[in-house]
């Protein structure tokens, strides 16, 4: 092919120039950044704070979180409802208030007059690292929300000035730990040592060789057991959290390693606390479900305590499993991959547990989002797609872990920050669409400009201003686009799937056609008009700046109509047209930019023709919008 016909190496060289400038979607990457980096700030006013800058927009394709129960999906401020201790003691109140009563079958009990009741309690307060302080705001725990139920138990009994006055401080203390599901302390009392264990009640009846049954203990039996075992169950049904409480006296002197501290207690009883549901966590799960996410609640809590909550909240409906740790314990990982998908909850978890659920749940193809707050879930929270810690009650271990924080603990904002991410990989695209059908409008127009013979359209130099300047501003403004229909009615997208997808791609080659097609017609008009060609060059590069203000304002939605678009509600790309239009004004009318630019002033008349021919780019993007051609979903491989 002969190069633009005989043209002079010069003129060959600036089309080389030209072309390479045009070719290069220069904005692109800064522009994913930027909206990425605005994304994560609306999402820190909502409480998702960002600690990787890729998981926004992975958090947009997630298909399952999975979530711990307490403080999570309920509120975390529990309350003893029940006690049992052979009999059902109820417990009456409202929140960390220490006023309430204990009743009996319906007759008011003080006990602090009965001794079993009593021991359990002071037990409670002293296997315990909470304490109770009364604010403007109220009563709050600070510490483990449920040791600060204990205390408020303990308090409302009045046993809680005796534990003060009759024991002389913690000689041992062997933590809670959710592995081993129990806490056992050694205090020195006036007269001895005491041993206090609170756990799971499992747990605790395992280090139980006696029981206490009217004031006195006995060695336990198996019917004792299983009574006691039964009650438990009883309250876990109603969806109370339930811990067991133990005890006995050591001699001063006795050895304090752990074996021995913990051998042969005696069982003292239960404690069901109620944590209600989070009225929130309801709304958003309903959400999840419209948007094609599985909720998944994964607790080290009891198999019914979690069942019951989960069907309150609706994670757990019909045909939904609950698949207890000790089972998921026995199965292979093909086992597991064979029921993972109808499994709803997961309860008496470990650590190590939820890093194999997550695994089958990716090898599944699954985006899994999960939370964690202990120091044992870090390597769960690193293979989950997204990991994300609990900000209020997270160690700094799952903080360092995770690509999320959640400020509040909350399970809705895990939601809103996928609806988010949602938002900002649309914008991504939106603006990924506008910024290349300028680049291929530039293209197009140069070579097929030259082809028709016509001396090149424009220099490099205006190209780069088109790239780097007057598209770059209303970009910007794409970025905080807010969205244009409900976000969490589509399934989640594919994250295979590229961002340019044959429809996005046919739309934006569509709307780049448009605009080389009229920027030509208005360049070959002006060149017979008899222009110079400075004139000639400033009118395609004005045509170009003007399609885009136009394809900006349009890109604001890839189906909305432009007409049904709201200007007030994107002020930040008002602002942005007006700084590409100041930047093409400068470039034509500063005596110093003419220069460089080798640009000339338009009369009136130019200026008419270009806006009215830009103007069919609007309605091209009308009928593209109409035809659902950007959401074509099969990808351009
Ligand atoms: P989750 O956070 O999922 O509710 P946890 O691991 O905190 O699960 O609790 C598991 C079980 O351990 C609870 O059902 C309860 O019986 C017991 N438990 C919880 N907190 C404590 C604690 N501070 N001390 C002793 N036992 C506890
Ligand atoms: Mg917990």
């Amino acid at each position: 092919m002969e190069v633009n016909r005989g043209a002079p190496v010069l003129d060959t060289l600036i089309i080389a120039a030209a072309l390479a400038v045009a070719a290069i979607p220069t904005a692109l990457p800064f522009i994913t950044t930027i909206t990425l980096a605005y994304g994560t700030q609306i999402m820190a006013g909502k409480n998702a704070i960002i600690r990787r800058l890729p998981a926004v927009e992975t958090l947009g394709s997630t298909t399952v979180i999975c979530t711990d129960k307490t403080g999570t999906l309920t509120r975390g401020e529990m309350m003893v409802r029940r006690i049992w201790t052979g009999r059902e003691v109820e417990v009456t109140g409202t929140g960390y208030d220490p006023a309430g009563t204990f009743r009996l079958e319906g007759e008011d009990l003080n006990p602090s007059k009965d001794r079993h009741l009593s021991d359990l309690l002071v037990a409670g307060a002293l296997c315990n690292n909470s304490r109770l302080e009364e604010g403007a705001d109220g009563w709050n725990v600070i510490g483990d929300p449920t040791e600060g139920a204990l205390i408020v138990a303990a308090s409302k009994a009045g046993v809680l000035e005796y534990v003060e006055g009759w024991y002389l401080g913690e000689v041992v203390e062997f933590p809670f730990d959710s592995e081993m599901r129990r806490m056992t302390t050694v205090h020195r009392s006036t007269d001895g040592l005491t041993v206090s264990m609170k756990g799971a009640p499992e747990t605790v009846l395992a280090f139980s060789g006696r029981i206490m049954k009217d004031g006195s203990e006995e060695p336990i039996g198996p019917e004792d057991r299983l009574r006691a075992s039964k009650a438990s169950d009883e309250m876990a049904s109603w969806g109370l959290r339930v811990l067991a409480l133990a005890g006995k006296e050591m001699a001063p002197g006795e050895p304090l390693d752990r074996e021995a501290v913990e051998l042969d207690l005696t069982f003292l009883g239960l404690v069901g606390m109620i944590d209600p549901p989070r009225e929130e966590a309801k709304e958003a799960i309903a959400v999840c479900r419209t948007a094609g996410i599985r909720p998944v609640m994964i607790t080290g809590d009891h198999k019914l305590t979690a069942s019951a909550i989960g069907r309150e909240l609706g994670i757990l409906n019909e045909g939904g499993r609950v698949l207890e740790g000790t089972e998921l314990e026995e199965m292979t990982a093909r086992e597991l991959d064979d029921v993972i998908e109808e499994v709803s909850i997961f309860s008496r978890t470990t650590a190590e547990q939820k890093v194999r659920i997550v695994e089958a749940l990716r090898r599944k193809g699954h985006i899994v989002a999960m939370t964690g707050d202990g120091v044992n879930d870090g390597p769960a929270l690193r293979t989950a797609d997204i990991g994300i810690a609990m900000g209020k009650t997270g160690t700094e271990v799952s903080k360092e872990a995770s690509d999320m924080v959640v400020a509040d603990d909350n399970f809705a904002t895990i939601v809103a920050a996928v609806e988010e991410g949602r938002r900002i990989y649309s914008n991504i695209r939106k603006a990924s669409s506008y910024l290349l059908s300028c680049n291929f409008a530039e293209v197009m127009t140069i070579f097929i400009g030259v082809m028709l013979g016509l001396p090149v359209p424009l220099i490099a130099l205006q190209i780069l201003w088109i790239n780097i300047v007057t598209d770059e501003f209303p970009a910007i403004g794409l970025a905080v686009e807010p969205p244009h229909s409900d976000l969490m009615k589509d399934e989640p997208r594919d994250p295979a799937e590229p961002i340019l997808t044959r429809g996005l791609f046919l739309y934006t080659l569509g709307i780049s056609t448009v605009i080389f097609i009229g920027t030509l017609g208005l360049y070959a008009n002006a060149l017979r008009g008899g222009v110079t060609i400075e004139e000639a060059r400033t009118t395609v590069f004005a045509s170009l700046v003007i399609f885009e203000m136009y394809n900006a304002y349009n890109s604001r939605s890839l189906q909305t109509s432009f007409f049904k678009m709201d200007p007030r509600t994107n002020g930040k790309l008002i602002l942005g047209l007006a700084a590409s239009l100041g930047g093409l004004l400068v470039a034509i009318y500063h005596p110093f930019m003419q220069r460089l630019f080798e640009t000339a002033p338009l009369g009136g008349e130019s200026w008419a023709a270009i806006v009215v021919t830009a103007s069919a780019v609007v309605l091209a993007a009308e009928i593209f919008k109409r035809m659902e051609l950007a959401e074509k979903r099969s990808p351009v491989r």
